[in-house]
């Protein structure tokens, strides 16, 4: 399934189109179906959906993003983590796309300056202020993540709102001013109190909650104990790599972090 992003519809339009459809921050699925996405023709929806746009095609198909008020008959909410763990790429990934442009959309309508009503620039994804000329854009937040490794242990924390025994690897916001290493070094201070050196990019994942960007490093413990921040951090610990705890799923750039770090302090070729 390759995916061709754009902004204008492809012409002429495919029968049937992905139909990537919230209701908030939850994606329409079929009732009648245990939580499968099909292809829908287009116009079943559109009619009544409050905002839409369009996103490119998925495998030749059209995709589009509909935000309706509530869910039309024969359809239900789920909440697109949810929808992401079953269903996973790259159908989840337009999923997370759409649900992020839907969200732009909604925290756009007015100018953030002046407040007058925004109006949709029709070649780009954008919303421009008639008053200011203010252009707003989906905004991207960009999020570091840290695997600590030191021998065959990795250091994996849990946050507040985790599902009950999961732990993961470090992460947080880029501040304004800040690069992604400086980034890497002032969160895993602040959060473990560990210095580290050696860092290496792993890979980069767009995570639509509601708008980040996760931007993966391993990094090699070079000194400090583990003190966690108060608040932030619940528990954090050493792991060795044939005894850890619960992770994340495969599906999230955290998941396949560590595994691929677990095969290559064991000496294995990569899980990909
Ligand atoms: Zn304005």
């Amino acid at each position: 399934m390759s995916f061709v992003p754009a902004v204008l519809p492809m012409h002429p339009p495919t029968p049937t189109a992905w139909c990537f459809a919230f209701v908030g921050k939850q994606l329409l699925v079929p009732d009648a179906l245990e939580l499968a996405l099909l292809p829908h023709p287009v116009t079943l929806f559109e009619a009544r959906a409050h905002s839409r746009h369009y996103l490119g095609r998925l495998s030749d198909l059209d995709c589009w993003a509909l935000g309706f008020d509530e869910a039309p008959a024969g359809w239900r909410a789920v909440p697109l983590r949810a929808a992401m763990t079953q269903f996973g790429s790259p159908l989840m990934m337009v999923a997370g796309r759409a649900a992020q442009v839907l969200e732009w959309d909604r925290a756009h309508r007015f100018c953030g300056a002046c407040g007058t009503p925004m109006v949709l620039l029709p070649h780009e994804r954008a919303r421009r202020c008639p008053g200011c000329g203010l252009v707003a854009y989906p905004r991207v937040s960009p999020a570091m993540m840290a695997l600590v490794w030191r021998g065959r242990e990795l250091l994996l924390a849990r946050s507040p709102g985790y599902a009950p025994g999961v732990f993961s690897a470090l992460a947080g916001f880029v501040e304004a001013g800040e690069s992604l290493e400086e980034c890497v070094h002032r969160e895993v201070a602040e959060e473990v109190g560990v210095k580290v050196a050696n860092l290496r990019y792993y890979g980069s994942q767009s995570w639509p909650f509601p708008h980040s960007l996760m931007v993966a490093y391993t990094a090699e413990w070079v000194g400090g104990e583990i003190v966690p921040q108060a608040d932030e951090i619940e528990a954090a610990a050493w792991f060795a790599i044939d005894d850890l705890p619960a992770i994340p799923p495969p599906f999230s750039i955290a998941g396949h972090l560590i595994r691929d770090a677990v095969a290559n302090l064991r000496g294995e070729p990569a899980a990909g």
